[in-house]
């Protein structure tokens, strides 16, 4: 094991987390990146030495092996690994699915599952919850799981399924019980999936995209998976979905907030840089003050960020403070992008520096995953009070 691993037993500083995992990632350079995003392949060795150091499983409780910090600390990690230039989309989700089975599994699941997954014998890299004819109407998946006797029997197709071909485990949201128009919420169930043993009854297809997510869409038919696997109470997955939102929102804005400081950086280098009419192009007001503002932006949506963060960890009410902030961070990162790529001029749309690769990187934060109207209709309706419109 490496000497860059999670002080567990004492506190650990926000600057130490920042130098362990700054160090990390420096063995990981563009070019690594580069490469990776070309061959659209998984980031192995990559993903291997931050399981391996103890930030994947920062946030699982040390009785199960993980370092029992919190989600600022969380947050941190996936900032700086975006902030490196890499992309913690190939890692992230062990964070926030893992939280589903630890504040609703039994403590058997618990005891079960999260020691391996602590450390690293197992991932639990996949979230299947998007269908192709339900999209962001979550409660509208058709995927069904039937009980008999301790086993349930699954049919259904999934989208969007990221990393279910480098995942040992899946949690998968199925419906158990027809939709009941007077509680939307209800009759939907959540399983820990062992794709190990899944054989035929699921067969992951990649979808080509934009960037490389290693993303797939997950057939499945007539998979058996036993009933001691179903996470929680039958019927109340959306729920513990819905619970764990707030978690995902703030480590995503991390990522945003990482990817936005990394475009700020590589265009004021640039600027400096690049010489046109005899001088520096960040002389000219007209490409220093895109990248102040993107500066300007990031640091504001961060506070947001780190608001988020107290109030989760304080255990407060904070799904506006976490939508905000997902909001504020994806929009500076986009607006960082923008700037870095005007900045660069032709040279932004040349792979060699990076630059393009981040900027369709940043972009999925619009969207997934959660868009930026669903998050204007959750504040619209749960914060001022306007009428309900989804
Ligand atoms: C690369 C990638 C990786 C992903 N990984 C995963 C994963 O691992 N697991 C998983 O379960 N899902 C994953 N997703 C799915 C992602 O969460 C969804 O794409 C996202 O939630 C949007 O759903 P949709 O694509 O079906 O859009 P739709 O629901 O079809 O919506 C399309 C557009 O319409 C807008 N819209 C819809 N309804 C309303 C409304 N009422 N008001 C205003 N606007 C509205 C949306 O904002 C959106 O822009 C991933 C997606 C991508 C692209």
């Amino acid at each position: 094991m490496s000497d860059i691993t999670v002080a567990s037993e004492e506190a650990v500083s926000e600057g130490e987390i920042r130098s362990a995992v700054r160090e990390l990632c420096a063995r990981y350079p563009d070019s690594y990146w580069r490469d990776i995003d070309r061959s659209e392949a998984y980031p192995e060795e990559f993903v291997r030495a931050l399981t391996e150091a103890g930030w994947l499983a920062a946030l699982i409780p040390e009785r199960y092996g993980g370092a029992g910090l919190g989600i600022s600390q969380g947050a941190v990690i996936l900032e700086e690994v975006n902030l490196s230039g890499a992309n913690a989309g190939a890692c992230h989700a062990q964070m926030y699915v893992m939280g589903t089975l630890l504040r609703h599994g039994s403590d058997e699941q618990k005891d079960r599952w999260l020691p391996p997954i602590a450390a690293g014998e197992l991932r639990l890299q996949a979230f299947g919850v998007t269908e192709p004819d339900a999209g962001l109407d979550t409660t509208s998946i058709r995927t069904r799981a039937r009980r008999d006797g301790n086993t349930y029997t699954i049919d259904g197709q999934k989208i969007w399924t990221s990393r279910a071909l480098q995942s040992d485990l899946m949690l998968l949201l199925a419906r158990t019980s027809p939709p009941d128009p007077e509680r939307r919420w209800f009759g939907l169930s959540t399983f820990l999936v062992d794709l190990r043993e899944a054989g035929d009854a699921v067969r992951i297809v990649p979808i080509e995209t934009m960037l490389n997510h290693n993303t797939t869409e997950v057939f499945i038919d007539g998979l058996q998976v036993p009933a001691e696997n179903l996470i929680g109470e039958e019927g109340f997955g959306f729920r513990y979905i819905l619970d764990g939102m707030n978690a995902e929102r703030i480590l995503i804005a991390a990522e945003c907030v990482g990817d936005g400081r990394w475009f700020v950086e590589r265009a004021s280098n640039h600027a400096r840089e690049r010489s046109v009419f005899g001088r520096p192009i960040g002389q000219n007001q007209g490409v220093a003050f895109p990248i102040a503002w993107a500066h300007v932006r990031i640091e504001a949506a961060d506070l947001m960020r780190r608001r988020a963060s107290e109030l989760y960890e304080r255990g407060e009410k904070c799904a506006a403070e976490a939508n905000m902030a997902k909001l504020l961070c994806a929009d500076a990162s986009w607006q960082a992008a923008n700037a870095c790529l005007d900045t660069y001029g032709g040279a932004g749309f040349a792979r060699e520096f990076d630059v393009e690769r981040k900027f369709r990187e940043t972009r999925l934060y619009q969207v997934a995953p959660v868009s930026t109207n669903m998050v204007l209709a959750f504040l619209a309706q749960n914060v001022l009070g306007l009428p309900r419109s989804y």
